[in-house]
């Protein structure tokens, strides 16, 4: 995947205030029309054009742009471990990160780097638009300017924010405890688990009892091995046998996330549980998360869910599907089955509560 280096002053002709490093991924908040009016991804380097009121947050940007920009649904883990590697490489010269990214997988992709950097001390802020930045009405200057606020906001040296979260629609997120909701609205992302971080208004307001604590001054390390031998299995009325023992046979899998109902609930079917207390024996993963985008698994409160827990599933807590899926291929990736069981039902990074 190659990339091209762009730098901007922004802070012309002041001393810059901060210095900020944005991923320019893609999506929809670069599209800009051609000549023959469709749409295609603009280039970067004229973000002056597009947004001329970012020289006045006084900061130095560089930014790395993705050679050709990608619908975020075409993202997989070797984009993943390239966002991670440049902020990595980049962390010291650095005071935050702006990730554009699509909205479609940006829950995913936030979930991951979560896990990815481990004792991140300064923010990873990502952020797209539901409009292109060429359109009149779009949202994509608002969310840029406000993301490059916060993630070069800091008090007595120190970064206000620093974790990785999402800020759309005057909304800062916890990156992994967010699900994009909404594909029309601006209001894509909510995470039903999890206050916001901070609401921007006339001023931006932080809630500092949500934000994630700093780790100390160890370094930051970067975690790459993914294993993607996983899946997911959403229950529905009247799923059938052969489909759940198809999934659960699936060469070479390691893990499920099983998407029950309501506090973690399932059908209490003989031939269910049989196949899932089987597929336990063979050393796979099963962990439960809700469908719920509010609430959490309680395994044992109803009686539909005890034999899960009886069964050996892992209670997700108040994960949500995207953060578990995240986090089991790196688990897996990093340390392998026996730990990813462990692990798995422990806050890493502020994705669920014990
Ligand atoms: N399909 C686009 C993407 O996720 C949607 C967006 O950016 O909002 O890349």
């Amino acid at each position: 995947m190659d990339l091209k280096k762009i730098s901007i002053n922004a802070a012309l002709p002041g001393k810059p205030r901060s210095r900020i490093l944005i991923i320019y991924t893609g999506g929809t908040f670069g599209m800009t029309y051609d000549k023959d009016g469709v749409l295609i991804p603009f280039d970067f380097a004229s973000i002056l054009e597009h947004l001329p009121s970012l020289k006045n947050l006084l900061l130095e940007i560089t930014v790395y742009s993705f050679e050709t920009p990608i619908d975020s649904s075409n993202i997989d883990t070797e984009h993943w471990k390239l966002i991670g590697k440049i902020i990595h490489d980049h962390y010291h010269d650095n005071d935050g990160f702006v990730v554009l990214h699509g909205t479609d997988t940006m829950a995913y992709t936030a979930s991951a780097l979560s896990f990815m950097l481990e004792g991140l001390n300064k923010p990873v802020i990502f952020t797209g638009a539901q409009l292109p930045i060429s359109e009149p009405r779009s949202d994509a200057r608002e969310n840029l300017i406000t993301a490059l606020d916060i993630a070069s906001a800091r008090k007595d040296g120190e970064a206000l924010v620093p974790e990785v979260c999402i800020y759309f629609d005057y909304e800062l997120l916890r990156g992994n405890r967010s699900k994009k909701v909404e594909s029309l609205r601006f209001d894509a992302f909510d995470s039903g688990n999890y206050p916001p971080l901070a609401k921007a208004g006339v001023k931006i307001d932080y809630n500092f009892s949500a934000i994630g604590r700093r780790h100390g001054n160890g370094p930051l390390t970067l975690r790459t091995r993914f294993d993607s031998n996983i899946s997911i299995i959403k229950l529905f009325p009247g799923i059938s046998q052969q489909v759940v023992r198809g999934i659960l046979h699936t060469d070479g899998l390691k893990a499920v996330v099983l998407e029950t109902y309501g506090s973690g609930n399932a059908p209490t079917f003989p031939w269910l549980i049989e196949e899932l207390k089987k597929a336990i024996e063979r050393d796979i993963i099963i962990v439960n998360v809700s469908q719920c985008p509010g609430g959490r698994v309680l395994q044992g409160r109803y009686e539909t869910s005890k034999k899960l827990q009886q069964i050996g599933v892992i209670s997700g807590a108040d994960m949500t599907t995207e953060a578990a899926v995240a986090k089991l291929m790196l688990l897996l990736g990093e340390y392998g089955t026996t730990r990813t069981k462990n692990m798995v039902s422990l806050s890493l990074a502020g994705e669920l509560t014990a």
